[in-house]
């Protein structure tokens, strides 16, 4: 199905934006510190049209799905509603939006932790820019479709996803502190290129498991009289902690050096070591891995062409990253699925994508 076939007119304007993955800083977001996306070659496009009967009309393609809004004050659910909340979010900041017509195709894996959401919001506030000529900066777009995400869809997330969505690019990766904002871009890794592999293990005790880390952490900061745990730089301090709060807190530290460490300008090899070593930490520290993820994480490892792998993600199951030799990211990826799903677990390669 075509805008045309669905809309009965053609497009007046179109625009995509990519999917994420995070390369290194996990679990730092909730304590003020600091991640490293990439964007994935997958992507989200979103097509525009006038619509002429005084509604907005979404339609997905990957849903086979449309929604009408037939009333300003109905709210949408389901993925009208991140559509829905880029239109309201644009007019709470004074632009007047007319009556839209919406169709929205994705290659990003939906669910996944490669946020087809943060694509979706950022693909359709791109095109609503173009479409109307909008004075609106990259930055802007990110922070209006988080709060779309946040108050219209009901998520309670971060920035990072928008920001990775709405800066990154594939042959880029993004530094941000979640504190301040400051970002910068940098190259990926000289001769790499990224691989991500889902471990078929569904995140079950994600969302418990992640409250109860998120308030560990917030004890400790507590405990050690800071802001967040992002105020403390060295291991040595947290000492004075009882476990396991000191590894949790531990594992926010490291990491966060780790990123900061990137930042200095690092090797593909140095980089793989980091993430090697944040998933120990993840593992060991953190403890937000289990039996799957450890067994893909440790055959990537072994793997030559392969810098490093660790899981991404809140972790419980979910996806790996890898950080591999560049041009061999698909040999690489089918050995592995191979060997994995051999151990009989039902794992599936995300990135690089076989649709593109
Ligand atoms: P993730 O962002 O990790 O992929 P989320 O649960 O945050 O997972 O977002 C997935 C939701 O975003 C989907 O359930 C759907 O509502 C919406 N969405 C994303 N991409 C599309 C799309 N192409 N068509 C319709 N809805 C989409
Ligand atoms: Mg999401």
């Amino acid at each position: 199905m075509s805008f045309q076939q669905i809309f009965n007119k053609p497009p007046e304007t179109e625009a995509s934006a990519p999917g994420r993955v995070n390369l290194l800083g996990e679990h730092t977001d909730y304590n003020d510190g600091f991640v490293l996306p990439t964007a994935i070659p997958q992507c989200t496009t979103v097509q525009l049209g006038f619509s002429s009967d005084r509604q907005h009309h979404f339609y997905s393609e990957n849903f086979n799905e449309q929604v009408s809004i037939l009333d300003i004050n109905y709210t949408p659910s389901g993925f009208a509603s991140y559509i829905f909340g880029c239109i309201e979010v644009l007019q709470q900041a004074g632009y007047t939006i007319p009556s839209l017509f919406v169709y929205v195709k994705s290659s990003v894996p939906m669910g996944s932790g490669l946020s087809s959401s943060a694509a979706l919001e950022v693909a359709t506030l791109r095109a609503i820019r173009k479409l109307l000529n909008l004075p609106i900066n990259d930055v802007e777009v990110a922070q209006l479709a988080q709060k779309a995400e946040i108050h219209y869809a009901g998520v309670q997330c971060g920035i990072m996803d928008q920001i990775a969505s709405s800066l990154a690019d594939t042959e880029h990766i993004l530094f941000l502190d979640t504190r301040t904002l400051e970002r910068r871009v940098m190259p990926l890794p000289d001769g790499a290129e990224i691989v991500v592999i889902d471990s078929g293990v569904p995140r079950t005790l994600a969302s418990s498991g992640y409250n109860q880390r998120r308030a560990e952490c917030e004890q400790a900061a507590r405990s050690l009289g800071v802001k967040a745990l992002r105020d403390i730089t060295i291991v040595e301090a947290l000492e004075i902690l009882p476990e396991p709060l000191r590894r949790r807190a531990r594992h926010v530290v490291t990491e966060n050096n780790r990123v900061l460490e990137v930042l200095q300008g690092v090797s593909s090899q140095r980089f793989g070591e980091l993430m090697n070593a944040s998933h120990a930490s993840l593992r060991d520290d953190y403890e937000v891995s289990v039996p799957a993820l450890d067994t893909l994480v440790d055959m990537l490892q072994k793997t030559p062409g392969v810098f490093g792998a660790r899981l991404t993600g809140a972790g419980f199951g979910g996806a790996c990253v890898a950080l591999v030799t560049a041009g061999e990211a698909r040999s690489i990826t089918t050995r592995i699925l191979e060997q994995y799903n051999q151990a009989g677990y039902s794992g599936q390669i995300l990135v690089p994508s076989w649709e593109l």
